[in-house]
């Protein structure tokens, strides 16, 4: 079984399998973005120092950090760079080549390992692994070659089809209700190794985000209920309004047997439908802090970002307590442009959105807004879930965004 620590409570200061890194050392992460930037803050806020390796002059986390490597993922020098500078590293990437994170576990340690995050890289392995762990995933079947295309069975469709790897934020899917669609649009994502997955009917989506030590100590995040508009998440709420206790705890177990069967160090989390059935499948999982728990930062003792910081340096978990009710909203590029396409004079009108009570605003120093571009989101954190809900929609109409 695996250990489970209640909330509120810490695991003192037992045996550590790493020693503790303390603070005054340089902690490394491999990317750049908004992810990384938040890693940035929470580990200066405890006294650390920053290395970040990512191409871009210009990203989030590299204008923040003590150091910017600006080079491209495999780039050797870069890399020995990075671990020069480094007293451990991580990542906030899935799609981080995994043999980078080989290549840096030979000189540090690197949370989450390369093996890990190379299943979480492909769809068609994350369902081998969550099969393994006896969570339940969709109906699916691997394609990867024209013979597997044809020997799809009937009951898959409708079903979505998505490539194994590098998808996010729903590119690379294609929605297929015949065998004809499925055949042009597998040909349309360029006949890459793929899995089709039935449509199944959802009634809810949830995310747990647990972190797991060395020690194989388990700590969780409270369970977020999400809505997605386009494949991308546009509303995380906690505490879940609409899911039973029990059926959150069977998720948090399902995460922890996930993260404790990859030998996980790290924080995880794991996407899951609540089915119309009131049944629960395991979507997908990513290595990593993730968008839905951004809320942690400002409703939670202990943030994501924190239980980053924590795993990584070897330091003590410590379980995350929700003290307020809240509701986090995706502030994406669209923000900045009115319905006919034209940019909106001095862009969104944050003033009127920090004017109401418990609004947190975090925008993550993009340049340049685009259409569906992750720009920031604001939480809202109240005495009373309803009270969250109630401004958290006033804010949305104050910035133009679309209700829920
Ligand atoms: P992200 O990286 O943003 O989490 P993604 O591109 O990896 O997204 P998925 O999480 O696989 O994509 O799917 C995006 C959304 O599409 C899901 O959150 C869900 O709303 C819907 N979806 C995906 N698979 C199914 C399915 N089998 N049945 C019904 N809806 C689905
Ligand atoms: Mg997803």
């Amino acid at each position: 079984m695996t250990p489970f620590i209640a909330p509120g409570a810490t695991l003192g200061d037992g045996p550590q399998a790493t020693p503790f890194i303390a603070p005054g050392a340089t902690l490394g992460v491999v990317g750049g973005g908004q992810l990384a930037r938040m890693f940035v803050h929470a580990a200066q806020q405890m006294g650390y120092a920053t290395a970040v390796l990512d191409a871009d002059p210009a990203s989030p986390a590299g204008l923040i950090a003590h150091h910017h490597i600006r080079c491209d993922y495999l780039d050797p020098q870069g890399l020995a760079q990075l671990a020069d500078l480094s007293a451990a590293v991580t990542t906030e990437f899935e799609n981080v080549p995994a043999r980078a994170l080989a290549l840096l576990a030979q000189r540090r340690p690197v949370a989450p390992g390369a093996a890990a995050v190379a299943i979480c890289q492909d769809r068609a392995a994350e369902k081998a692994h969550f099969e393994r762990s006896a969570v339940p995933c969709a109906p699916h079947a691997v394609i990867e070659s024209a013979g597997q295309l044809a020997a799809v069975r009937e009951d898959l469709l409708p079903g979505i089809l998505k490539t194994a790897r590098l998808g996010y934020d729903g590119k690379g899917q294609r929605r297929v209700a015949t065998r004809a669609e499925l055949a042009s649009a597998w040909a349309a994502l360029g006949s890459v190794g793929c899995v089709l997955e039935k449509l199944l009917p959802l009634a809810h989506e949830i995310s747990v985000i647990v972190t797991r030590d060395a020690d194989g100590q388990i700590v969780h995040l409270p369970v977020q209920q999400n809505l997605h508009r386009g494949g991308v998440l546009a509303v995380t709420q906690v505490p879940a309004p609409d899911v039973a206790a029990a059926l959150q705890q069977r998720a948090v177990d399902s995460a922890s047997r996930i993260a404790a069967g990859l030998g996980y160090v790290g924080v995880l989390c794991v996407e899951f439908f609540v089915l119309q059935d009131g049944s629960l499948v395991a979507n997908e999982m990513a290595p990593r802090p993730h968008n839905s728990g951004h809320y942690s930062i400002d409703a939670c003792d202990v943030s994501q970002f924190d239980l980053q910081v924590r795993a990584m340096t070897g330091a003590p978990l410590c379980a995350p307590r929700l003290h307020s009710p809240c509701v986090m909203l995706n502030l994406l590029g669209d923000l900045w442009f009115d319905a006919s396409g034209a940019a909106r004079a001095g862009g969104p009108d944050w003033a009127a959105v920090l004017a109401l009570p418990g609004a947190h605003l975090h925008l993550y120093g993009k340049a340049q807004p685009r259409a569906g571009r992750k720009m920031g989101h604001l939480t809202v954190t109240a005495a009373s879930a309803a009270k969250a809900v109630t401004v958290v929609r006033e804010a949305a109409a104050r910035l133009g965004l679309e209700g829920w």
